[in-house]
């Protein structure tokens, strides 16, 4: 592994644009949860089928219930030292770093990254499916924890900002998302399965020669394709790749 490690970080110094595709995996060393490891509630089917575009336009209590249960014990959480090695590969070591990811848990920005496109949306806000007027999500939060639909002003339903099963993707940003992958000379994919599409069809925009690494506990489909594979903690492996670009030893 310490030459795999080595590898990587000459990877990474020689590299001028770095794309990442990161997924629910980078934050379960911050306390979140994935959806797809064995326990949780993401494995009870009730569940599944709740969140969905079709449960919230025609049940919206059920579908807050569940969401409520999914994402209500997010609080006080921080960005852990994976989401702090990509900020300070753009921060500190100056280099060009874009980041697609999957989760909506806000924590690359939290944690100093830039640009950031969050593929699946994001929980700070929610829109009104009557008006069309934007929220933050603060508010939201006391009415969920008190198990009330939230509302608008005008008496329309809010709808968190996140893609749901059902939902189309934003089409701008996701574009802009294939284009850092068709740019980047590497590519590091973190803690995703990559068994989630459209997300995981963003690597087949990537370049014929650019350099490929993913770090995820599961092996994934796309392990073949990939120079280096690390099954294994993006926490543990991720900040020793970028300390050993900066110091070169
Ligand atoms: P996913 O398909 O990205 O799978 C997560 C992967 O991460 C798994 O293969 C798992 O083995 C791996 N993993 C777990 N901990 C890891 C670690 N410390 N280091 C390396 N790999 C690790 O995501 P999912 O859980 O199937 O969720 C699907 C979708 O649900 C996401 O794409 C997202 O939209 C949403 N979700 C978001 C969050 C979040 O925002 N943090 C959390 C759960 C689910």
């Amino acid at each position: 592994r310490e030459q795999e490690i080595e590898a990587c970080a000459a990877f990474l110094q020689s590299a001028s644009k770095i794309a990442v595709l990161s997924g629910a995996g980078i934050s379960t060393e911050s306390g979140i949860p994935d959806f797809r490891s064995s326990n949780g509630l993401w494995q009870k089917e009730e569940v599944r089928e709740a969140i969905t575009r079709s449960c919230f336009s025609r049940q919206p209590e059920r579908f807050y219930y569940y969401f409520s249960q999914l994402f209500l014990s997010w609080t006080d959480i921080k960005p852990n030292q994976g989401h702090l090695a990509l900020a300070d590969l753009e921060n500190e070591q100056g280099k060009w770093v874009g980041i697609a990811t999957q989760n909506i848990d806000g924590l690359h920005q939290v944690a100093g990254s830039k640009q950031v496109i969050e593929l699946h949306g994001n929980l700070r806000h929610a829109v009104c499916q009557k008006c069309g007027t934007a929220k933050v999500m603060n508010g939201i939060k006391e009415k969920l924890e008190n198990k009330m639909i939230p509302l608008c002003d005008c008496g329309g339903i809010l709808k968190p900002k996140v893609v749901l099963f059902g939902d189309p993707l934003d089409m701008q940003e996701f574009r802009k998302a294939q284009i850092w992958m068709a740019q980047a000379d590497l590519i590091f994919c973190l803690g995703t399965s990559l068994t989630v599409t459209p997300a995981n069809t963003l690597l087949q925009h990537r370049r014929h020669d650019s350099k490929l690494v993913i770090i995820n506990l599961e092996a994934t489909p796309y392990d073949r394709e990939a120079d280096y594979v690390f099954h294994a903690k993006v926490g543990e492996i991720l900040p020793v790749i970028v300390q050993k670009s900066q110091t070169g030893d």
